[in-house]
């Protein structure tokens, strides 16, 4: 079941689309569906791939790129996550938020680096470090600005980094730690995480520098990876969107992975 939707046409989504600097050329349709894996099949199917590297599945929000960048990307919503939408449902407008910053930087990579076509089985390399930069730029601009929606004016407020220490901060800590230290968890899977917890974690340092500045509140489990996580959060945050940058963040990436490897099996 599909259900018509209009939020290319809202305020906040055109504003958010402006402050953001949205190619003029790219076309986005946002589909509302109550089964998105189905759909997302049909549309890779319409699309003629069998599979797609790029568009990792998260269950509120997808992106599905097209074959050629002049063609509609689209986005595809959870109808749950919409279905009790009122004016200002901040969550929803943060998914799409996140899955339309997808659509851009994508379409910005493919048009530098690939003559505009959207292949997932080309240039792996360089790809596989783009794509987990574009998680991280996506949860750190969407988080932020879902800060912005509920905090307003006190998004930078004493009351609000107690908020965060107190409550979220710890909350997000253990999240990451236990999947770290899961030793049957994906590896990639954990990467996608990561992504997310730096991304989120790159927010407070921007709100909060003090509080949060020189990694001081990353918790231990991840310090274990120093100093790796620290030049991987600098490569993530300072990235220019230039080539060898996203062959740097694979680079880096690629090293997690063999230190992940050897922690969680010097274990046992
Ligand atoms: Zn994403």
């Amino acid at each position: 079941m599909i259900i018509e939707n209009n939020f290319l046409e809202c305020d906040i989504i055109k504003l958010f689309m402006k402050n953001y600097d949205f190619p003029k050329e790219l076309k986005i349709k946002i589909i509302v569906t109550d089964d998105i894996e189905r759909e997302y099949k049909k549309q890779l199917k319409k699309l003629n791939k069998s599979y797609d590297y790029i568009s990792p599945i998260n269950f509120n929000g997808l992106t599905c790129v097209p074959n050629k960048i002049d063609e509609d990307t689209i986005i595809l919503i959870n109808s749950d996550r919409v279905i009790n939408l009122k004016d200002n449902n901040c969550e929803v407008i943060c998914t799409l938020f996140h899955e339309l910053i997808h659509a851009k930087d994508y379409y910005i990579y493919f048009k530098n680096y690939c003559s505009g076509i959207y292949d997932s089985s080309k240039d792996r390399g360089n790809q596989y470090g783009f794509m987990y930069w574009s998680e991280f730029n996506a949860k750190k601009i969407s988080y932020y600005e879902y800060c912005k929606l509920i905090h307003g004016e006190k998004i930078n407020s004493k009351e609000e980094l107690n908020n965060i220490l107190k409550n979220e901060l710890p909350i997000k800590n253990k999240e990451i730690e236990d999947l770290l230290k899961n030793e049957d968890a994906d590896v990639e899977d954990i990467i996608y995480n990561l992504m997310f917890y730096l991304g989120r974690y790159s927010v407070w340092e921007k709100l909060f520098p003090e509080e949060f500045n020189n990694n001081q509140k990353l918790p231990k489990e991840m310090l274990k990876y120093e100093p790796l996580i620290t030049e991987l959060y600098k490569s993530l945050k300072n990235n220019s969107e230039k080539i060898e940058e996203y062959m740097e963040i694979r680079k880096l990436l690629n090293y997690f992975k063999g230190i992940w490897i050897n922690i969680s099996t010097s274990k046992n």
